[in-house]
């Protein structure tokens, strides 16, 4: 016996004809968002008949009509007595899109169970698409003031998705499975899944992904936006006698997600509607101290904040889709290697440039940090780009530095010798005079280095006078004698200092001179 043969009409009377659920979940939060009903016929001899073995009979011998009511009087009942509220997802035909009076049909279905009809979805598959489209529009703008939802079913595996989409009013559509299976392992399904989202969102359409079998396709989905999905990873389509076990396990799962994720994220952003997220993340954008652009892999302007157009002096608007080069000519040939390098994947961070005057403004000192950015296979799909206006921490160095060289020059100028030592008497600095007169070098009086330089005879006494000082805080007077080489007289310098007290009151320093004491006196 095939399937030919066999007769859906007295299947339909003797009641062969069951549906079974998938469960439809919500990918980032897990939770159970309802079943699409598919069609299944337990027949007396064959068993278990899938629908793509009786569909086309049922719809070739008018009995689809029949066949859905059917299966949607069991679906209605079944649901009533499930905990929550999931929506159902019922399969139609694009013939039945030829019955006027199907809307009414189901509604009078769904009345005596309570069943209400917003949260019934319609699923159209695109591949044969209805032919009379101002019949199926109708039929279709019926469904939906009973408030039932659309879904294009399939999507991307009919000849004109696009044009489909348009002449229905859809509220769904649902990424075909063939896309989601070899989204992880192909580039290009990769792409158009993460394209169809992205039409899905800017149209304000619900996504669900179908065929979600392995914990990588349901990250991938999440991370491209995806709001739902359905597929073996989540359930199997079970018989009524299950659901009311999988809604169970479906939803101590949830409990336990939205468990976990309380710790990371607050429930109230959880709520937040992407374009309110977005709203939030453009005012971080445009207040960042920094500024921020995204670059294609072209080199060309596909974001940026504020702050970046206001350093290269000119509005966002016109910085979109133009490339570095053209907008910052004058830097371009030095930051061009850096930006290629990043799009290889290696990430710059904080490079010194100095940004030339353009619009009789000042030249600017920035740090320029370049970060690849990867799309959710790792690939480079362009460079995040932060820049930092250093120019006034520069200004203030670059001051500092003349103070310091002014006080040196003045330091070696002055007939006496200055030096600083700690409060245990290591040196800090010395002039570099200390050096002349000593020989030592610049490493040698560091710390108690300089006591080296001393006469063998003057060593003790000299600590002694400092230890005094360092225990009671008044100043240092000390005689000691210091010579260049061996073959040089002994000299006598007199060394006077005095502490700096810091705000605790405790010495931070001893500042002293040293001064060559005159003999003939
Ligand atoms: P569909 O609407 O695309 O339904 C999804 C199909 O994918 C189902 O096959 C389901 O069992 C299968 N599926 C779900 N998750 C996974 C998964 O993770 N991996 C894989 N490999 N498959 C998965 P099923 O039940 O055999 O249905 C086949 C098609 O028959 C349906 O495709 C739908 O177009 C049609 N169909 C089912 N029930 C009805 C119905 O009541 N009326 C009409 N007109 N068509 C129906
Ligand atoms: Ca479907
Ligand atoms: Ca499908």
């Amino acid at each position: 016996m095939t399937v030919d043969e066999l007769d859906v009409g007295s299947a339909l009377e003797s009641g062969e004809f069951f549906p079974h659920f998938q469960p439809v979940v919500n990918l980032r939060t897990g939770e159970l968002q309802g079943f699409e009903i598919l069609a299944r016929w337990l027949h007396p001899q064959l068993g278990w008949i899938p629908p793509d073995e009786f569909i086309p009979l049922a719809e070739k011998n008018g009995w689809i009509d029949q066949l859905t009511g059917e299966l949607l009087r069991q679906a209605f009942k079944t649901v009533a007595v499930v905990p929550g509220t999931p929506t159902l997802s019922v399969n139609i035909s694009p013939v039945q899109l030829h019955n006027i009076a199907l809307p009414g049909q189901i509604q009078s279905i769904a009345e005596p169970y309570g069943f209400s009809l917003d949260r019934l979805i319609i699923e159209i598959t695109e591949s044969a698409f209805a032919d009379d489209v101002v019949l199926a529009r109708s039929i279709a703008e019926s469904f939906k003031a009973l408030g039932c939802r659309l879904a294009l079913d399939d999507f991307g595996t009919g000849y004109s998705s696009l044009t489909h989409l348009q002449s229905l009013p859809f509220d769904e559509i649902k990424v075909d499975r063939s896309f989601v299976s070899s989204m992880t392992s192909h580039r290009d399904s990769r792409k158009i899944v993460a394209a169809v989202v992205g039409l899905g969102q800017s149209l304000g359409l619900t996504t669900v992904a179908e065929g979600v079998e392995t914990q990588e396709q349901a990250e991938m989905l999440r991370w491209l936006g995806c709001e739902f999905g359905q597929g073996w990873l989540y359930g199997r389509p079970v018989q009524a006698s299950q659901l009311t076990f999988v809604a169970m396990k479906a939803r101590q799962e949830e409990a336990n997600l939205l468990y976990e994720a309380q710790g990371r994220i607050s429930s109230s952003s959880l709520d937040n509607l992407p374009g309110q997220r977005l709203a939030q993340l453009q005012a971080v954008y445009d207040g960042a101290p920094v500024g921020l652009a995204f670059l294609d892999r072209n080199f060309r302007y596909m974001n940026l904040n504020r702050r970046l157009a206001k350093m290269n002096g000119y509005p966002i608007e016109q910085h979109l889709g133009r490339t570095v080069s053209e907008m910052i000519p004058e830097l371009f040939p030095y930051v061009e290697p850096y930006i290629r390098r990043a799009m290889q994947g290696e990430a710059i961070r904080a490079v010194e440039a100095t940004k030339p005057a353009v619009h009789g403004k000042e030249p600017l000192s920035i740090l320029l940090s370049y970060e690849p950015a990867r799309d959710e296979a790792g690939e480079v799909v362009g460079v995040s780009v932060a820049i930092v206006d250093v120019t006034e921490i520069k200004r203030a160095e670059k001051a500092r530095q003349v103070c310091e060289e002014n006080y040196r020059q003045m330091m070696e100028l002055m007939p006496q010798i200055p030096w600083i030592i700690d409060p245990e008497g290591r040196a800090l600095d010395v002039s570099q005079r200390w050096l002349e007169l000593t020989g030592m070098t610049d490493d040698q009086w560091r710390g108690f280095g300089w006591l080296d330089a001393l006469h063998p005879d003057d060593l003790q006494p000299t600590i002694d006078a400092m230890h005094r000082s360092f225990a009671t805080g008044h100043s240092i007077d000390v005689i000691y004698r210091l010579r260049r080489s061996p073959r040089d007289a002994w000299k006598p310098m007199r060394s006077r200092g005095s502490a700096r007290v810091g705000d605790d009151g405790k010495i931070v320093c001893w500042y002293g001179c040293l001064e060559a004491v005159d003999e003939s006196a």
